[in-house]
């Protein structure tokens, strides 16, 4: 009896599965697949000419990301991975990176080879990184004015390196070295290294970083502003006071973010500041009479550790040189500099030794 009973339940659940299979079997098949589609997602995929194929995420660099010196091949694939016909389809890295710590601590001693036993694993050569595991939100070019310093690069790699990779940023580190023994022009380099950062672009920003200035905190964040950005407000050789309360408001030195489309409306940075001092601002000057504004964030953020060092010769006429620098501006900058540069990829930075001209080659009316 409830044997019975019980195969009549099954027989007539059996008409009823069946029944439900042939009117509803659409909506299974589609359930399939967009269950599919999702796995896909998260799984990486490549789309090529607009179809998805299921792929491993994998970067194709053929001769290693950390052989050292990169070939024109690694590029080409570099420029590739960048091409709209090979792209790996990524969420975009949230608004706020997830890693940040906070206040860091500033490690004063440290060589590049100790930083390059750690960051070698992670950094493609030239100082190349990205995010692998969403798209970054922004890609900058770090340059860095550079001479005998050699004490100061490993403590800017040990600190930049987790600091960018940590704030999720595609970026690139580029140390500007003027070769010979003249006065050390920092404008010019600025000038050289974004020209030819610019090549390797596109970037959204670019960073202006002396070697020297370490931020103490991972939130203040390397993104462009809408407006130039001053980025180093409170630093320790200032004692921490807020730039912007300093008797003359006009300092922007040290470390600044531009985008551009702002480095080209003020035709770059004046090239003719040799020795200390004045070129950081005659920049402050060009951004103001272009209209722009200088952004900074709070002093509580904008931290800076200057690593102390010999001063170099002072720039007695950087004052007469700024009193006429707004007129000037068209005719001295990115326009008018002439410059040849040696490029060599280094596991952490890429090295550009630059020949900037002489300071006692005639300026003609400029200076004046
Ligand atoms: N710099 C350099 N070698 C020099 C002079 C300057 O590498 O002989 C670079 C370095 O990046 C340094 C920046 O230019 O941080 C600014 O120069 P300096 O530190 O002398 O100026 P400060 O900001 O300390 O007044
Ligand atoms: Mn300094």
């Amino acid at each position: 009896m409830i044997r019975d009973r019980l195969c009549g339940l099954w027989r007539g659940g059996g008409r009823t599965l069946r029944l439900w299979l042939r009117l509803y079997w659409p909506v299974l098949v589609l359930m399939l697949l967009l269950g599919l589609c999702l796995m896909l997602r998260d799984a990486g995929t490549v789309t090529i000419a607009g179809f998805a194929v299921l792929a491993p995420l994998t970067r194709t660099i053929q001769d290693g990301p950390h052989s050292g010196v990169t070939t024109e091949a690694t590029l080409e694939v570099m420029r590739e991975e960048r091409s709209p016909k090979y792209k790996v389809v990524l969420p975009g890295c949230p608004a706020t990176p997830p890693g940040l710590l906070g206040r860091l601590k500033v490690v004063e001693k440290v060589s590049v080879s100790d930083v390059e036993a750690r960051q070698r694993v992670v950094v493609r050569a030239g100082g190349r990184w990205w995010p692998e595991e969403c798209e970054a939100r922004w890609r900058l070019a770090v340059i860095v004015p550079y001479r005998d310093r050699q004490h100061q690069i490993g403590p800017f790699l040990n600190h930049m390196h987790p600091f960018l990779q940590r704030q999720q940023l595609n970026y690139s580190i580029y140390f500007v070295e003027q070769a010979g023994s003249d006065l050390f022009n920092r404008a010019r380099l600025l000038n050289v290294g974004f020209l030819e950062a610019v090549k390797e672009g596109p970037w959204d920003c670019y960073a202006f970083h002396d070697v020297d200035m370490l931020p103490e905190n991972d939130h203040h964040l390397y993104h462009c502003s809408p407006q130039p950005r001053h980025l180093a407000v409170a630093t320790s050789i200032n004692n921490y006071k807020d730039s912007a309360k300093l008797p003359y408001n006009t300092y922007f030195g040290g470390a600044c973010l531009m985008a551009e489309a702002h480095l080209r409306r003020v035709n770059g940075w004046s090239n003719i500041y040799w020795g200390w001092g004045g070129e950081d601002d005659d920049m402050w000057r060009r951004i103001k009479f272009t209209d722009m504004r200088v952004w900074r964030y709070p002093p509580r953020v904008a931290r800076y550790t200057m690593i102390r060092h010999r001063p170099q010769p002072v720039n007695e006429l950087r004052y007469r040189l700024l009193k006429r620098n707004t007129g000037r501006y068209p005719r001295d900058g990115l326009s008018t500099l002439n410059y040849t540069v040696t490029t060599t990829r280094l596991p952490l930075y890429t090295h550009l030794l630059a020949h900037i001209g002489a300071s006692t080659d005639p300026t003609g009316d400029i200076v004046h």
